[in-house]
């Protein structure tokens, strides 16, 4: 009983990027540390599912940490966390690979693109890579989570986390909360400047097409002033046909509260709507920069902050993992 759960991740694979931020990570700080349960979680067991570099998964993970408590995440409103820090998240993942069958993890759209990206490049696929669906339910059921809120690429394993709750609860009694996805109105899903087509991912090797929450105001500009549009020369908003100019209106309409559709009316070239698009992202990331320089001075605190919350993030887990050992006959 009690208030409602919310529970949420980033992968330590990089810096946050403007997608992670409007499609995720803003809903947090303004919205749902306020009204619920929340937790944040900084995924790193996620991000050793490929090639990785020890020293940076540990540097990173402290990176996003801070980025998020720039983006405004207030450790007074809410838990925020390392993953592996807390153990239940993986005593239950086991669980949930007992749960899920190899078939439904193989579908997934996210395992797809990567193994077949990681084979392109003549590497093998981690088995991890696979299971990461599994660990991604536990993450989200050892809370007794009731709302996930994430970016549209992410709505494929909550829904999976759903099927994997149910079949759990019916064949050895109920133990989970069945969860779903909440996505943000408009921007749930940024796609990349450079290449509209594919969404803005954070572990892009070539950065022109994504905007870092830290980018200065001038390379934000750059940026949104060289994004890929078309041949065309009005300005309308067509996700399928003319996926460059859909994507800098949905970005607009994220920072300044509008409808791309609508906005796509204001605007007679692509000159005028890449100015007004860069300015919007410069002020909508200016308090994260501002926050962020204090905070980076400052990482014993954001120790602190993860210490904190790994201790209340496990005994938050802690009653309920047990629980579904023992459901299962352990
Ligand atoms: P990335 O793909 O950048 O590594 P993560 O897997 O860490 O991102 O995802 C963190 C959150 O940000 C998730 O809720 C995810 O859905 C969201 N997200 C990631 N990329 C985008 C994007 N381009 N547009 C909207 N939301 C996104």
């Amino acid at each position: 009983g009690g208030r409602t759960r919310i529970f949420s991740g980033v992968q330590p694979t990089g810096h946050l990027t403007l997608g992670n931020y409007l499609g995720a990570v803003r809903r947090w700080a303004e919205e749902d540390q306020h009204r619920a349960e929340a937790l944040f979680c900084v995924v790193d067991l996620h991000a050793l599912t490929v090639e990785h570099d020890p020293a940076r998964v540990r540097r990173l993970s402290r990176q996003a940490a801070t980025l998020l408590l720039a983006s405004g995440l207030d450790p007074e409103l809410c838990t925020v966390f390392v993953q592996s820090h807390v153990a239940e998240h993986l005593r239950l993942s086991y669980l949930m690979e007992c749960t899920a069958s190899d078939g439904e993890m193989r579908r997934m759209i996210q395992y797809k693109e990567k193994a077949a990206a990681q084979r392109a490049r003549g590497g093998s696929v981690r088995l991890s890579l696979l299971t990461y669906p599994a660990l991604m339910a536990a993450d989200i059921l050892a809370y007794g989570t009731h709302e996930v809120p994430v970016g549209e690429d992410q709505a494929q394993h909550v829904e999976l986390t759903r099927d994997l709750a149910e079949r759990f609860n019916q064949r050895y009694g109920a133990t989970f909360v069945v969860p779903r996805t909440t996505l943000p109105a408009v921007a749930a899903r940024v796609m990349d400047l450079q290449e509209p087509t594919s969404k803005m991912g954070k572990s892009h090797a070539r950065t022109a097409g994504v905007i870092s929450l830290l980018d200065e105001p001038e390379v934000v500009r750059k940026k949104v002033l060289r994004a890929v549009t078309d041949t065309e020369r009005d300005v309308v908003y067509d996700p399928e046909q003319r996926p460059g100019v859909a994507n800098l209106l949905n970005v607009l309409a994220a920072c300044t509260g509008g409808d791309p559709e609508q906005l796509a009316g204001e605007y007679d070239s692509y000159g005028a709507l890449k100015k007004d698009v860069a300015e919007a992202v410069v002020e909508t990331l200016r308090p994260v920069r501002e926050r962020h320089a204090g905070l980076a001075a400052d990482p014993s605190y954001v120790d602190g902050v993860l210490r904190r919350g790994a201790e209340r993030a496990r005994a938050l887990a802690r009653p309920r993992v047990d629980a579904a050992f023992e459901a299962v006959g352990l």
